[in-house]
């Protein structure tokens, strides 16, 4: 059995087991806001990036192989693989980038905390790195890159035009808060928290038109950001 399919099995059995660590989590839901399509998965979500001149980019592979949903919304938009420019992973945790095992031939880019995994679950190769302070620009939108390393050594966060990326840096709940995904999915809570304070720091100033949770739904503002930060 792959590594993806036992990490999947076992976060399935952690996610049964832990069940009312994911309560009150605001829900996903397929839905396009701006220039941003949602992809549910069942938990998880992937975000398709409308970069203009017909170009798309992706924010995470999602947690099926066979990258279906994903599939069948770049079907719904009249768009193949060729029409994705990039995939930029917020990390590198099975379920964000299983669907590398079908989306193949797309530059992949994620920060280098990232490229073991990659190589070891699903054999694919970081086209560039993502490096904090470091913008990307595909199509006609820049990317700007949070490093986070609280959740996973690899984690980022990005910053769209607007659209705030968290991964799973943060979650949103049913009342419109933030909070964190539940503990024993991230590698260092108190990192986790710093990472959310210095964000803000640097996001000082920022409008922030949407925020989206990688396991919740998405937040309007950046208001339970600043208010989660607050409460710290
Ligand atoms: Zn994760």
């Amino acid at each position: 059995m792959k590594m993806w399919v036992r990490r999947f099995a076992l976060l399935s059995l952690c996610v049964t087991l832990a069940g009312c660590d994911f309560c009150g989590l605001a829900p996903i839901e397929a839905e396009t806001i701006g220039f941003v399509t949602v992809v549910p998965q069942g938990f998880v979500s992937s975000y398709i990036l409308d970069v203009g001149g017909g170009k798309l980019v992706l924010i995470d592979a999602g947690s099926n192989a066979e990258a279906k949903e994903i599939c069948d919304e770049l079907e719904a938009k009249g768009k193949t693989l060729a029409d994705v420019e990039a995939i930029v992973l917020t990390h590198g945790h099975s379920d964000h980038i299983a669907g590398l095992e079908t989306l193949t031939g797309v530059p992949v880019y994620a920060h280098s905390g990232v490229t073991e995994q990659l190589g070891e679950e699903v054999g694919a190769a970081l086209a560039g790195e993502l490096v904090e302070g470091e913008p990307v620009t595909f199509g006609a939108r820049s990317f700007s890159i949070y490093h986070m390393p609280g959740h996973s050594p690899g984690s980022v966060s990005v910053l769209v035009d607007g659209m705030l990326f968290f991964g799973d840096n943060a979650a949103s709940t049913d009342q419109g808060d933030m909070r964190l995904v539940p503990e024993n999915f991230s590698d260092d809570v108190t990192r986790n928290k710093e990472d959310l304070e210095g964000l803000v720091g640097k996001l000082e100033g920022a409008s922030i038109d949407t925020m989206f949770f990688s396991h919740s739904g998405p937040l309007t503002g950046r208001s339970a950001l600043d208010a989660y930060v607050a409460d710290l």
